[in-house]
């Protein structure tokens, strides 16, 4: 009996001393700060790890960042990320409609017919013609093969629709038809772990240095800590300045008290930095309004649910102007009626080909209603006008053919499926096509057109590309092809 006392005894102990054990592992853990991403938890590089110097210093984790850093490693560069904010992404993880690209082999499979000729031309149309020649060429040209480099890194968008500007399906979206956004930010992170490049969040960089007028590294702040860090490149991928509404208005004072759609990180750092450096920058009045913006909550409405067949209905029930035109243009026509806002209207059916509208009703900015009239009414329009608008709008699928306002793309389904759906919209800051001038090497160039040596840049932090407006799904491209071309060209020039 004593001798099966003390066996309970010790078997007790034992259990609670790896108890404790695991509680102290768990309060070490939860006293560290916060530094994972809500929906699926991400590791990132303890501050322990900081080396004095590296290669390549990529500044930025959003699509940008993450493909330069990428391509620089598989290159052979020893690779760091800096990433201000807590957690890695960006607007990067914000996206949501597509990535354009043309001649792919995903548009092959599904039969759609189109040339990267087609995407320079209607890019170039929807730019306003401000587009930069030579980058945007590039663009086009090594779209298909983006397409391929995400797929060979386990990141497949082989599900087509449109955005507006666009003639045929080429904005490409995970198979599930899910926002791009999410999806993509977890595979580019799933390659940057895999192989190892350290990624520290919380860190700050606040300044690239010189010697001998070239880059020498940067000065960071990690975790509240300045560091001075050494590197023969710097590839700048900080995004653009979309959330900094001081910078916004005092460029473009009209934009004064709109809502924006981009993360706070999107400041101008990289702008700002670069300049101090001799950096000539490019277009940076050109700042995009999005047609459909959420008023209350800054959420945007992907324009895939208009490419998916939605329509735009103002107050009286109407519809008023081709929903899946230029972005400058849908938005000009919003503000022009009553309340300077309008409903985005579409069906059962359609919400159930764009996942991302799952989200809206969560987040309770999805009106619904049984019937056409009942959908009027909990909107406040006249049923009426509203049912007349749907049937002339089925008309004008059924024969192909806008006879209104001369709509060609997004007509592939009509709205006939109850219940229907509305979500009130109204323009908001979005995107800053302006910014560094690049060349299609990713070098940062100075006033005199030279490269500043060891400069680069990728992404929204770059100008040119978009001119003076920007189409939905080009800005994901553009990440992920410049930024692919910003890690090869840092990584060779380092061997150099
Ligand atoms: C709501 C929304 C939806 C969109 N949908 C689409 C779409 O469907 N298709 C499309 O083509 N485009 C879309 N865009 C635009 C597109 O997402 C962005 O243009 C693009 O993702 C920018 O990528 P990036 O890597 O250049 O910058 P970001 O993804 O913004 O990443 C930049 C990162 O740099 C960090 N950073 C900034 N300064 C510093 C610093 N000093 N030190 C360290 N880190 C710093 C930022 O915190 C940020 O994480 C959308 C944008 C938004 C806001």
């Amino acid at each position: 009996m004593r001798k099966k006392l003390s066996i309970i005894f010790a078997a007790l102990f034992l259990v609670f001393a790896s108890l404790g054990q695991t509680l102290s592992v768990l309060a070490q853990e939860s006293s560290k700060p916060d530094t994972t991403s809500g929906a699926s938890e991400k590791k990132y590089t303890d501050p322990a790890e900081l080396k004095e110097s590296y290669d390549v210093v990529v500044v930025g984790s959003g699509g940008g960042g993450m493909a330069a850093a990428i391509a620089a490693h598989d290159a052979g560069a020893n690779v760091v990320i800096f990433e201000k904010m807590p957690i890695v992404g960006g607007n990067t993880s914000k996206s949501s409609a597509g990535m354009n690209a043309s001649e792919t082999k995903f548009q092959k499979e599904a039969g759609i017919e189109d040339s990267n000729d087609k995407f320079y031309e209607e890019t170039f149309k929807g730019g306003k013609e401000k587009n930069d020649p030579e980058l945007l060429r590039f663009l086009v040209d090594h779209s298909a093969s983006a397409i391929d480099w995400l797929d060979s890194m386990n990141i497949k968008l082989d599900n087509l629709t449109t955005t507006g500007g666009m003639s045929v399906k080429r904005t490409h979206r995970p198979s599930d038809g899910s926002a791009v956004g999410g999806y993509l930010v977890e595979g580019l992170y799933a390659n940057v772990t895999e192989r190892k490049i350290p990624t520290f969040v919380n860190s700050d960089v606040t300044e690239i240095t010189e010697e001998n007028g070239a880059v020498s590294g940067v000065k960071v702040t990690v975790e509240g800590q300045e560091k001075t860090i050494k590197s023969k490149a710097v590839v700048l991928a900080t995004g653009g300045f979309g959330a900094n509404l001081d910078m916004v208005s005092q460029l473009k004072p009209e934009l004064k008290g709109f809502v924006t759609t981009n993360q706070e990180g999107s400041q101008g750092d990289g702008i700002k930095m670069a300049e101090k450096l001799g950096a000539q920058t490019v277009d940076l009045d050109q700042i995009q309004i999005h047609p459909s913006v959420e008023q209350k909550t800054s959420y945007l409405i992907t324009e895939a649910v208009r490419g998916e067949g939605a329509i735009l209905i103002n107050q009286e029930g109407k519809r008023f102007f081709n929903e899946l035109e230029t972005r400058d243009k849908v938005s000009a026509a919003i503000i022009g009626q009553e309340g300077k806002s309008a409903y985005v209207v579409f069906d059962e059916a359609l919400k159930g080909r764009v996942k991302a509208i799952n989200q809206y009703e969560s987040k309770g900015l999805v009106v619904k209603g049984d019937t056409i009239e009942d959908l009027a009414k909990e909107i406040g329009v006249d049923p009426a006008n509203l049912k007349a608008s749907l049937e002339t709008w089925n008309k004008s699928v059924a024969d192909k053919k806008d006879e209104e306002f001369g709509r060609t793309t997004g007509m592939d389904n009509d709205l006939s499926q109850a219940p229907y759906y509305a979500i009130k919209i109204a323009p908001g800051i979005h995107h800053t096509m302006g910014g560094l001038k690049i060349n299609t090497n990713a070098q940062v160039l100075n006033k005199e057109n030279q490269p500043i040596k060891g400069l680069y840049a990728s992404g929204e932090v770059t100008g040119g590309v978009h001119g003076a407006n920007r189409i939905g799904g080009n800005a994901v491209a553009d990440i992920i092809i410049f930024g692919r071309q910003a890690g090869e060209q840092s990584a060779a020039f380092v061997k150099e």
